[in-house]
């Protein structure tokens, strides 16, 4: 049956970083326990066409969808939390806006009129918006609003949200989530910042039907009476968003505070007497009560960066619950590791992760702790980059190919064990350009990761222009490094493991874009479980 789709958009003031996309996936699950099928959407306010080409610096990580979009981060919150892949619709920035509408202007579409923010740009917004709910799959299209509100490059998408207020009456919601300050010196939670947010969403011509307030402390209900007087809300629509341990628990903070209920008076709609999210609450009981703990080093070149591995480190979190176990991650700066710094930084980790990445800074670091992991027989794991680094390590080490690497570091190597894919080598725009998300994958049956998937036809996602060498296939075979993954339509190596040794996986794809709170990895449980295992036999 096609669904009515309605709408709630969920923006930001006073600050960035409230945490927006994870109150709009803990309100999507909320929502998906009462019965109803949900889907989320980030608008991004920059120019940039996609994320793809921003560096993790600027951005995070860059998450890829099922269809191959280059997103956000967000929509792997989205995905984790609510279990329901995202698409390109789920993603739109200002860039992509523009460049839609300076196409059609180009083509003529336009039929000679000025082409204006008002309404060309917002009609396109508007659009894009919809067109989730189009498909007649859901009951609502969550969209949260990139940036903060009183921005300059904001501006179209609250219009926008004004416009589409006022055409679908009480179809559509406004969530607007502020921050409340705790000023130390006064001992006092300050409510004016929120004041000042929401009168900037006035001035705009979009009042918010409900306040999420992020905070420190507890909201005292002077507080919320406060806020509810000055911002036109109902006091039970102030919500409060008290700092949590982990994300994870903010779905249930969420439905302690009523946010689903709010949500669903706001727009109307009949409200289902019960909620089931006790498959949530049994993951957050075995994230809170591990039975043992391991600590894994995570090699890469953005460790300082919170957010430059977000998928893998949450994929660590599902895997360790699966597993009834705590992993602890210890971030290791590729560049810091060489012949002398390797015991120090290696010595006290149970299982060894090389990170996916461009380029060739820190390369060698990534390389030696693959020897260091393979020599040992320590647990590895190596996800797109660190599988290439695996290949070049056991190429230079074991088969003698001396100078052995990935032409995207070395065109002239003398043993091009990793090389460009043809279809890359004439590639011109660097956006959108790589072999990006799902495709097959067949597995051999004797391997090891066909235990973990059980099945011998996978299905995971790619982001890269490089590939294993097939001219060099039988060699590593021969030697112990099996290919034992397999993309069938263009014979391409997407999994390697190794013969006598505990754990030692690189894949081609990457796992962790596909790691949900319901559905953890096999791969990231297979790992954790040798992990333990090997543990247990030291
Ligand atoms: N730089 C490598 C390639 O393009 C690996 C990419 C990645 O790790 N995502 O093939």
């Amino acid at each position: 049956m096609m669904k009515t789709a309605k709408y709630i958009f969920v923006t930001g003031g006073v600050t960035s970083s409230l945490g927006k996309g994870i109150i709009s996936a803990s309100l999507a699950k909320l929502l998906q326990g009462r019965g109803f099928s949900v889907t989320i959407q980030k608008l991004d306010p920059y120019i940039n066409v996609d994320p793809g080409t921003l560096n993790p610096y600027e951005h995070g990580e860059c998450y890829v969808t099922e269809d191959g979009a280059e997103t956000d981060l967000d929509l792997g919150h989205y995905e984790r939390f609510s279990n329901t892949p995202t698409s390109q619709a789920n993603n739109v920035t200002t860039g992509r806006i523009y460049q839609h509408v300076i196409d059609m202007e180009r083509k003529g579409e336009y039929l000679g009129t000025t082409v204006q923010v008002i309404p060309h740009i917002t009609d396109e917004i508007k659009r894009r918006i919809s067109l989730l709910g189009q498909t007649g799959n859901f009951d609502f299209v969550i969209t949260e609003i990139g940036g903060t509100v009183g921005d300059i490059e904001s501006f179209p998408f609250v219009e926008a949200i004004r416009q589409m207020r006022w055409e679908m009456g009480q179809n559509c919601a406004v969530i607007h989530l502020t921050l409340v300050p705790y000023l130390a010196a006064a001992g006092e939670l300050k409510t004016k910042p929120t004041q000042h947010s929401v009168k900037t969403m006035l001035e705009q011509g979009v009042q918010p039907d409900i306040i999420v307030c992020r905070t420190e402390r507890h909201l005292s209900e002077n507080i919320r009476t406060k806020i509810a007087q000055f911002c036109n809300v109902e006091p039970m629509s102030v919500i409060e968003s008290i700092d949590a341990e982990s994300i994870y628990d903010v779905p249930l903070l969420m439905l302690e505070e009523r946010l689903d209920i709010e949500v669903l008076k706001k727009t109307n709609t009949p409200i289902p007497d019960t909620i089931d999210i006790s498959k949530w609450e049994n993951f957050l009981f075995r994230l809170k009560n591990p039975k043992s703990e391991v600590t894994v080093g995570l090699v890469g070149k953005y460790v300082e960066l919170k957010d430059a591995y977000k998928s893998i480190t949450e994929s660590f979190i599902h895997g360790g619950v699966a597993n009834e176990c705590k992993v602890k991650i210890k971030l290791i700066h590729s560049e810091e590791i060489n012949e002398t710094s390797i015991d120090g930084l290696l010595g006290d980790v149970d299982g060894i992760l090389v990170a996916p990445g461009f380029g060739g800074r820190g390369i060698e670091g990534k390389i030696l702790a693959i020897e260091y992991a393979r020599v040992n027989k320590v647990p590895f794991f190596g996800i797109c980059l660190g599988m290439q680094c695996a290949v070049i390590e056991f190429g230079r080490n074991v088969l003698g190919y001396k100078d052995a690497h990935s032409t995207e570091m070395n065109p002239s190597t003398p043993f091009p064990v990793i090389d460009i894919m043809d279809g890359q080598k004439d590639i011109e725009n660097l956006g959108g350009s790589m072999r990006l998300g799902a495709y097959p994958c067949r597995l051999d049956p004797e391997s090891k990761v066909f235990k973990l998937y059980n099945e011998e036809l996978i299905s995971e996602r790619h982001r890269h222009r490089f590939e294993f060498n097939n001219s060099y296939r039988k060699e590593f075979n021969k030697h112990g490094m099996k290919t034992v993954g397999i993309y069938p339509a263009d014979d391409l190596v997407e999994i390697i493991e190794l013969e006598n040794h505990p754990w030692f996986v690189g894949v081609q794809f990457h796992p962790e874009y596909k790691s949900t709170v319901a559905r953890p990895h096999p791969l990231f449980v297979g790992f954790i479980k040798a992990i333990i295992d090997n543990k247990r036999s030291l």
